[in-house]
């Protein structure tokens, strides 16, 4: 079994340790600094002398693995060799872990919300809830609260208790371990059952800010960020704030309104110029119309979309053929009609079925309608002059 020294000293960067036995890329050690990833704080890495760790787990036996990085040579069994941490990763998440622990206790305590689910990321932790609603307000004061308590620099402490006696404390967590139960006290805010490893002063964690939730599995599942992670996001929101109010002409807590007027207006004036297009279009087609030869074959340049062309096409058409300036047609036509346009035009994309086909090509539409025009007129011509 090996010797935990990350539960004896959670500041421990580095240590000699021996290699006991190789497991399939990983190494097992008489002892250890590394925490092997549990309850969503992510695996140590580092090095242990010349070999790289890039991760730390539990097997299924229990035993802490060092996994070699891809590619790495294996020490051999009895090397004894210092083994060092990546300080930076380890902190930063012993950091975010303990902010959780303390936004759960909050949760708890203030409002009665329990913990179902954690996650520690990069960019931040969530946590999953029991509850299906929570106002934002409740959870701006657990930030607060939070706060306070980094501010009032409170004490983070780990011992280790007999099962019976942690039972008894009532913890707002259920014990999942057998045998004796690790403790972690945030002082006079919490204590829970906890394999982790944390910092030992809430004042470490520098500041936590609520982020946002969002409704997973039939619960709120909340996302927050600690320490210097919390600095960047308040920082970020300050200059997208700062940024949007020069946009809009707006006082930042006018912006929000601002933005929301400026949507409506785009709205409306697409619903207008989508009126105008489907006006023009039906004017071009009416003129392309009365311009044919054979009163049937109809084939000219739009400066609307396609699209707009739908609608306005019908049964008592004949063959119709219209590009826009988007490098899109729109044909209406027998099937054998439009494959013998493919066979003739292989740069085209299109499909459809019917007598719409929908496509795009490549160069001006010019080009394209006059390839067309060669194609089903015969002697090139089919509009009158
Ligand atoms: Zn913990």
């Amino acid at each position: 079994m090996t010797e935990q020294l990350y539960y004896e000293d959670h500041y421990l960067r580095s240590a000699d340790a021996v290699v006991t036995a190789l497991s399939d890329g990983a190494i097992i050690l008489d002892r250890t600094i590394f925490y092997p990833e549990a309850g969503g704080q992510p695996g140590d890495r580092g090095t242990f002398g010349p070999y790289e760790i890039k991760d730390t787990r539990k097997g299924e036996d229990g035993e802490i693995l060092h996994i070699l990085a891809d590619g790495s040579a294996h020490p051999s069994i009895g090397d004894r060799e210092t083994l060092t941490l990546d300080w930076d990763h380890r902190y930063f998440f012993m950091k975010e872990h303990t902010a959780q622990h303390l936004v759960s206790a909050l949760l708890f305590s203030d409002a009665g919300i329990g913990t179902v689910a954690v996650h520690h990321g990069e960019d931040g932790f969530t946590i999953e809830t029991d509850k299906a609603e929570i106002d934002d307000a409740v959870l701006l004061r657990i930030e607060d609260s939070a706060n306070d308590a980094i501010r009032r620099r409170l004490s983070v402490w780990q011992d280790e208790v007999g099962h019976e006696e942690a039972e008894s404390l009532g913890m707002r967590r259920s014990i999942k371990v057998s045998g004796r139960v690790r403790l972690v006290h945030i002082d006079g805010v919490d204590v829970v059952g906890c394999g982790g490893v944390h910092v030992s002063s809430t004042s470490e964690l520098g500041e936590i800010a609520y982020v946002s939730s969002e409704r997973i599995r039939g619960h709120v599942r909340t996302f927050w960020k600690c320490g210097e992670r919390a600095v960047e996001y308040r920082r970020l929101n300050a200059s997208v704030l700062r940024s949007l109010s020069v946009i809009f002409s707006s006082e930042p807590e006018n912006v929000a309104d601002a933005a929301a007027r400026c949507v409506h207006e785009i709205q409306q004036l697409r619903h207008d110029a989508a009126k105008l297009s489907e006006k023009v279009a039906s004017l071009l087609l009416e003129a392309a119309r009365g311009k044919t030869l054979d009163g049937k074959t109809v084939i000219f340049s739009s400066c609307v979309a396609t699209r707009y062309y739908e609608g306005l096409i019908g049964d008592d058409d004949g063959l119709v053929i219209v590009a826009d300036e988007e490098g899109r047609f729109l044909f209406h036509g027998a099937k054998d009609r439009f494959e013998g346009l493919r066979a003739a035009m292989p740069g085209i994309r299109g499909g459809g079925r019917g007598t719409f086909y929908r496509g795009s090509f490549e160069g001006s539409a010019d080009g394209f309608l006059s390839a067309c025009r060669s194609l089903f007129s015969g002697n090139g011509r089919i509009e009158k002059a």
